[in-house]
């Protein structure tokens, strides 16, 4: 089977940041997913299990309320390997034009009060999984990220060119 564009970023010498993941045409429309990577892989601990979920419902509830992006919102949901989540919207996008967006998603949750949305057994497959402290704390740290984020935080690095083996040198 093919690799999926996501496993061929080097993961190893990739930082926390906002990343344009992969752009799909489907039929006349383009559809852009971000890479919101909240934590620097092998550098930080990932989020906790109860960080993720309470971030997934706190933040897919703003995108999905956003007056200027509601519409184009198609998901938002986590990394299986909890640094980060996966933002999809209508639309060739770069990661300037998402990044007021996701700045001011991550810093509305960073400061969230009150009762999580969505979090009963009614509404949710597992609602008692959920902090609120380590969520809004990830959430500052990552809003810091964006704001104060160099190129390296919004492109990803570059694939390095293989090494040349000594036969071919020959
Ligand atoms: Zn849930």
């Amino acid at each position: 089977m093919e690799t999926i564009p996501s496993f061929t970023i080097d993961h190893l010498r990739l930082k926390a940041g906002l990343y344009v993941s992969c752009k799909y045409v489907i039929g006349a429309e383009t559809v852009t997913t971000f890479d919101i990577r909240v934590k620097r892989p092998y550098h930080e601990d990932v989020m906790t299990t109860g960080s993720v979920h309470a971030l997934e419902h706190i933040c897919a509830t703003y995108l999905r309320n956003d007056p200027l992006w509601k519409d184009r919102i198609i998901y938002f949901g986590p990394m299986g390997c909890r640094t980060g989540f996966y933002l999809i919207v209508v639309g060739d996008v770069d990661t300037d034009t998402i990044r007021p967006l996701v700045e001011r998603t991550f810093d509305y949750a960073s400061e969230f009060t009150g009762d999580i949305p969505g979090a009963t057994p009614k509404e949710c497959g597992y609602c008692v999984d959920m902090d609120l402290e380590e969520a809004k704390n990830d959430a500052a740290m990552y809003y810091n990220v964006l704001i104060e984020g160099k190129k390296e935080n919004f492109t990803y690095p570059k694939p390095r060119k293989k090494r040349q083996s000594k036969s071919d040198e020959d």
